[in-house]
């Protein structure tokens, strides 16, 4: 038999693995996805047509199995007709953010993905679950905890299911990790680092940096990243954060934090320290665990993300657009009933995490109790 190099080995393992953690619930119950091509795509509409809509999700849209894009909503009337134009979208699901509402007629958008400033999420996906849509809303959540109930209790009222824009749940780096977690491949979790930070240094009067319009800085838009590693790379929540914050350039984060470390106890004796940052790049998981360890780096950037073992494993998949994983997948989960990876629960316990952060921060450092049921947040 031919002997395979570690790295050929590693390629063709992970490639194996790779097919098997691509391959969504409905693939498993129906077959090969040429099978079901017929099926019915959800229709999406994008509210909020910014950076993020414009060159990851709309792209990923293309190659969607289970849904499409087949709306829009923007403020800027120039955008509807480039977007009309450019994805085949009709006059009539093309809304603004007053005639919004009016969604509730169309029977062609059954999912409406709010990617939005921070400040409008609970809005948006408040109207939206009001005109009988599925929600999906970008990260972070929302402001605050108060906002995150208020969406969730809309969706739980109007019947309608609700996703929080975090991809990583879908792709197969991630559920590599929960995987090496869930089973104990080198025992017990003991101490996990993640960092989730980039150098900011573009208009200082961006909403990013405008906390009414974000909530906050480097925390909110990075820092729910690290707050997820911690989580997802333990497999716990934890029953503690305390919290510290530096400045450097307070001339430019005039309004905002730049940058932010907390440490974290978890009930199995589990610490985690986070650094997340708008002044430096940084983007890594790390857990060193009984007897061994492993790491994703990056851990966090639309990928290909990259990881390695103690046991000397490479951990590589083939790459697949994020956003289009994530997309099918809760498509599927509202066509088929398949888990909810990322629940409006998930984003909920990021944001109490967040306010506890701040609030130890405020403080002087102190620490914080939390206090969550073991798998509260956790996706189904
Ligand atoms: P962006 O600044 O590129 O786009 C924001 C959009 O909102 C623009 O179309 C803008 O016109 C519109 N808008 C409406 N009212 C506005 C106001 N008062 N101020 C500023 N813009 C306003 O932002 P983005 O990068 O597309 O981020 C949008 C959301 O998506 C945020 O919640 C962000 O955290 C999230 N996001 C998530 C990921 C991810 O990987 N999941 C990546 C990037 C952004």
């Amino acid at each position: 038999m031919k002997k395979l190099s570690r790295r050929a080995f590693n390629t063709t393992v992970g490639k194996g693995i790779g097919a098997a953690a691509l391959m969504t619930p409905l693939t498993w119950a129906y077959g090969s996805p040429n099978t079901h091509k017929s099926q019915k795509k959800l229709g999406m509409a994008l509210v909020g047509l910014g950076s993020y809509s414009t060159y990851q999700l709309a792209p990923a849209l293309q190659d969607t199995q289970f849904c499409k894009l087949s709306g829009i909503v923007t403020g800027t009337p120039k955008k509807e007709v480039q977007w009309m134009q450019q994805y085949g979208i009709p006059k009539e699901s093309v809304y603004n953010y007053d005639n919004f509402d009016d969604i509730a007629n169309n029977d062609t958008i059954d999912i409406v993905y709010v990617v939005l400033p921070n400040s409008m999420h609970a809005d948006f996906c408040i109207r939206a679950a009001k005109a009988g849509k599925h929600v999906i809303c970008e990260k972070p959540m929302a402001m605050n905890v108060a906002e995150c109930d208020a969406i969730i209790d809309a969706c739980q009222e109007a019947g309608v299911k609700l996703s929080v824009g975090y991809r990583l749940h879908s792709e197969p780096y991630t559920q590599e990790v929960k995987r090496m977690v869930s089973e104990k491949t080198f025992g017990n979790v003991k101490y996990l680092s993640a960092d989730a930070a980039y150098n900011s240094r573009g208009n200082p009067d961006q909403w990013r940096l405008n906390k009414a319009l974000s909530g906050g800085g480097a925390l909110m838009n990075m820092g729910v990243y690290a707050i997820q590693s911690a989580i997802y790379g333990t497999g716990e929540n934890p029953t503690s954060v305390t919290a510290q914050e530096f400045s450097t350039r307070p001339e430019y984060f005039k309004d905002t934090d730049e940058t932010v470390t907390a440490q974290f106890e978890f009930p199995s004796g589990a610490v985690a320290n986070i650094f997340t940052s708008h002044n430096v790049n940084a983007n890594r998981l790390y857990a060193s665990c009984d007897r061994g360890w492993f790491e994703l780096n990056p851990a966090n950037h639309y990928g290909p993300l990259r990881g390695s073992t103690s046991s000397g494993r490479t951990i590589e998949f083939p790459h697949e657009r994020q956003q289009k994983l994530q997309m099918d997948d809760f498509a599927s989960h509202i066509l088929s009933g398949t888990p909810n990876k990322v629940p409006g629960a998930m984003g909920k316990r990021d944001m109490i995490i967040v306010e506890a952060i701040y609030k130890s921060i405020a403080e002087g450092n102190v620490k914080i109790p939390l206090e969550f049921a073991p798998m509260y947040g956790f996706g189904e």
